[in-house]
């Protein structure tokens, strides 16, 4: 009886081992439900709320960990990898190593989104950016998810490189990294993360080295 006992410990232990083996640094594994939600602000409020504050128009790009040049970060899942609609940034350590450190904001922007929503997506952030090209205007946005903490609430308006969250692991979905979106197409659904229809999504890391400060 004892013997088995000890057995059967030593067993789920194993399963256990093997299991979290498969708990990846990026989201490939599990893609994440396609979760709508009701954008808080619709596109009049948005151009209202960046017309009386133009000092929050952007100012160019810079990444969201490692401030600002992503440094001692790496990209664990590239945009485009496997129909990824963004990127897995994660601490060179690797594994959890980087669960709570910092994430800022890419750019300039109002805050529009901060919820945490379910099955695979855990504390998301969504950012609306306002930029401006000779004269004309193109709306951006940027979607931060899996965060530990959110440091952010709807309609604050953020500069570039504030601290709008840190690192998670979406409840233990994944081992912690930041699964990062830019999008030229605001206020979509959530979506499902993984998609061959790429309609609305910028490759986010290709977008930040061409517009740096
Ligand atoms: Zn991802």
């Amino acid at each position: 009886m004892r013997i088995s006992l000890k057995y059967n410990i030593l067993l789920a232990i194993s399963i256990i081992g093997i299991l979290s083996f498969y708990v990846e640094d990026r989201c490939d594994h599990q893609p994440m439900t396609d979760a709508f939600n009701d954008p808080m602000f619709d596109p009049v409020q948005i151009d209202s709320i960046f017309h009386f504050n133009p000092e929050f128009y952007t100012n160019g790009f810079d990444f969201p960990v490692g401030k600002p040049n992503a440094e001692r970060y790496y990209l664990a899942s590239k945009f485009g990898n496997r129909n990824h609609l963004g990127e897995d940034w994660n601490g060179v350590g690797g594994g959890n190593t980087d669960l709570g450190d910092p994430v800022y904001a890419v750019s300039n922007g109002v805050v529009t989104f901060t919820e945490d929503v379910c099955c695979g997506w855990g504390n998301v952030i969504r950012v609306i950016h306002k930029l401006e090209n000779n004269q004309q205007y193109q709306y951006l946005e940027s979607v931060y998810a899996h965060l530990d903490r959110i440091d952010v609430r709807p309609g604050q308006l953020i500069k570039r490189g504030d601290l709008i969250g840190t690192i998670g692991n979406a409840h233990g979905a994944y081992k912690a990294h930041l699964h990062l979106e830019l999008r030229d197409f605001i206020n979509m659904s959530l979506g499902p993360g993984y998609s061959d229809d790429h309609f609305g999504y910028l490759d986010p890391s290709q977008f930040i080295h061409a517009n740096r400060p």
